[in-house]
C-alpha cells in the first residue's frame, strides 16, 4: 500500500475538538486533510475502521527501556513492539537502568547506538541530572534531549546518583536559561528512613509493610520543596508518578499561583489498590507505592479537576529473579512495575466507570504528554499537519492479558490474569502500518526524535 496516499476512515474520530464520523487523509506520514466520512476519491487506498474508534496514537512519556546494559531487563525492539500493540506510538525514554546513564553526551551516544534500527515507532530521550553535571545539560539538549530527570532519594541503581536541595540550586537556574523541564521523582529519604527503624518484626510479604515502609510524607515533602525551587528558580518543574493524595491541594495552589509546573500520575496508581494487593505480589512493587483505594479516587478527581495533567506507564521492567517471587519480599525486590502494553486498556477500562471519555483519554494519554517532551507540534493529535500517528481502538472488546499476546521482554505484570476492556485493532506510525491484530510489519520503521 503507498504509504503517501492513505485515507483511514470511521464513524468515530476523535479529533482535538470532537469525536465524529471523518476521514483522515495521509500524505508523506502526514496528516494532510480531515475531510467529511464519505469525501474519499474512488482511486485512494483506503482502510475502513468502520466505527471502530481512530485516535492519535499516546504518547508514553515515562519509559525504562533500560538498552544498552541491562539489555536483559528491556530492550528498544521489545519495548516499542509492546508500544506498538498497546496503542503507542512515540515512546520517551527514561535516563537511567541503562549502562551508560544519559547524563553525559557520551551516554546519549551510546543510547543513540543502541537504538538505532530497532524501534517499531518513534522514540525520544530525557537526559538527567545527577550531581555535578552542570555542564552536560546544554550538550544534552542541543543534541536532542527532551528535558532531564532527577531523583531527590536513591534511584535503585548507582550510577544515577540523586541530588540534593543544593545540588538543583546549580542546575534548575541553568534548566531555566536553556527553558527546559526537570522531571522529579518526588520522594526524600528522611521520612523513608524514620519509617524504617519502625519495620522491625513487620511481615516483609505484607504489602502493608512496604506501604509503611514509603510514607506519604515522603512524598509531600518533596513536592513542597519542589515547589518552592520552581518559584525560586523558575524552572520548568515536572512530577514523575504521583501518587499521594495529600498534597494534591497544595499542587492545586501552586498552579494557581501560574507556576510552570505538571503532574502525572500513572495506570497502576488508577487501577489497583493497597487494600486489593496479595501477600508476597511483588510485581506490584513501585515507588512511591499503590497506596489505599480512597487515595486512587483521589487521584482521579485531580485528573478531572486538571491538578494532574497526564498518564504515562513508568514502565520500569526486571528480570523475574530481582522481584524475588519465591520469597514475596517486598522490602527487598526491585521496585517497577511492567505494564507498557496495557496503559490504554487499562485507563479506558477504568475511566468508563467514573463518567470520563475519549476526549480525557487522548488529552491525558496523547496531548499533554506531547506537550511535556515538546513533541506537541507533530505529535499527540489527530489534526493536520500532524504525524499520522494513529491507533484503531475496538472499545466495547474485551480481552485477558495472559503471557502469550506480552511482547515486552519480561512478562511478569499486575495486570495478568485480568480481563481489560478496549482491543488495539492497528497502530499506525506516520501512516505506515506497524501492528494489527498481533502481527507486526516486517521492519521497525520508528525513528529516533533528536530534533
Ligand atoms: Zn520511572
Amino acid at each position: 500500500m503507498d504509504k503517501t496516499n492513505l485515507i483511514i476512515r470511521s464513524r468515530r474520530v476523535v479529533m482535538p475538538e470532537t469525536v465524529s464520523p471523518a476521514s483522515v487523509h495521509i500524505r508523506d506520514g502526514i496528516i494532510a486533510v480531515v475531510a467529511g466520512w464519505d469525501e474519499v476519491p474512488a482511486q485512494n487506498p483506503l482502510v475502513d475502521a468502520g466505527d471502530s474508534i481512530v485516535m492519535p496514537g499516546l504518547v508514553d512519556a515515562h519509559v525504562h527501556v533500560n538498552e544498552p546494559g541491562r539489555t536483559e531487563w528491556e530492550g528498544f525492539m521489545t519495548a516499542t513492539r509492546a508500544a506498538a500493540a498497546g496503542g503507542v506510538t512515540t515512546l520517551v525514554d527514561m535516563p537511567l537502568n541503562s549502562i551508560p546513564p544519559t547524563t553525559t553526551l557520551d551516554g546519549f551516544a551510546a543510547k543513540l547506538a543502541a537504538a538505532q534500527g530497532q524501534c517499531w515507532i518513534d522514540v525520544a530521550f530525557w537526559g538527567g541530572v545527577i550531581p555535578g553535571n552542570t555542564h552536560e545539560l546544554k550538550p544534552l539538549l542541543n543534541a536532542g534531549a527532551r528535558g532531564f530527570k532527577c531523583f531527590l532519594i536513591h534511584s535503585g541503581v548507582d550510577e544515577f546518583p540523586h541530588v540534593t536541595e543544593s545540588n538543583l540550586l546549580e542546575a534548575m537556574p541553568e534548566l531555566a536559561l536553556l527553558n527546559s523541564v526537570l522531571l522529579v521523582h518526588a520522594e526524600v529519604p528522611e521520612p523513608i528512613e524514620n519509617a524504617a527503624a519502625k519495620l522491625t518484626g513487620s511481615n516483609p510479604q505484607n504489602y502493608q509493610t512496604f506501604l509503611n515502609s514509603r510514607p506519604r510524607a515522603s512524598e509531600n515533602e518533596a513536592i513542597a520543596l519542589m515547589i518552592r525551587l520552581c518559584r525560586e528558580t523558575g524552572a520548568r518543574v515536572h512530577i514523575v508518578h504521583h501518587s499521594s493524595s495529600d498534597v494534591l491541594p497544595l499542587l492545586k495552589s501552586a498552579r494557581g499561583e501560574g507556576l510552570p509546573l505538571t503532574v502525572e500520575t500513572c495506570p497502576h496508581y488508577l487501577t489497583f489498590a493497597a487494600e486489593e494487593i496479595p501477600d508476597g505480589a511483588t510485581h506490584f512493587k513501585c515507588c512511591p507505592p499503590v497506596r489505599e483505594r480512597e487515595n486512587r479516587e483521589k487521584l482521579w478527581e485531580a485528573l478531572a479537576d486538571g491538578v494532574i495533567d497526564m498518564i504515562v506507564s513508568d514502565h520500569s521492567p526486571c528480570t523475574p529473579n530481582l522481584k524475588l517471587i519465591e520469597t514475596g519480599d517486598f522490602l527487598e525486590a526491585w521496585g517497577g512495575i511492567a505494564a507498557l502494553q496495557f496503559s490504554l486498556p487499562a485507563i479506558w477500562t477504568q475511566l468508563q466507570k467514573r463518567g470520563f471519555g475519549l476526549r480525557e483519554l487522548t488529552r491525558w494519554m496523547s496531548a499533554a504528554p506531547a506537550k511535556l517532551a515538546g513533541l506537541d507540534k507533530r505529535k499527540g493529535f489527530l489534526a493536520v499537519g500532524y504525524d499520522a500517528d494513529i491507533v484503531i481502538f475496538q472499545p466495547e472488546k474485551e480481552f485477558k492479558v495472559v503471557p502469550e499476546i506480552i511482547e515486552f521482554k519480561n512478562k511478569l505484570t499486575p495486570y495478568s490474569g485480568m480481563n481489560l476492556r478496549g482491543v488495539v485493532e492497528a497502530t499506525y506510525a506516520r501512516g505506515t502500518k506497524v501492528y494489527e491484530n498481533g502481527q507486526f510489519s516486517a521492519n521497525p520503521i520508528g525513528v529516533l526524535l533528536t530534533k
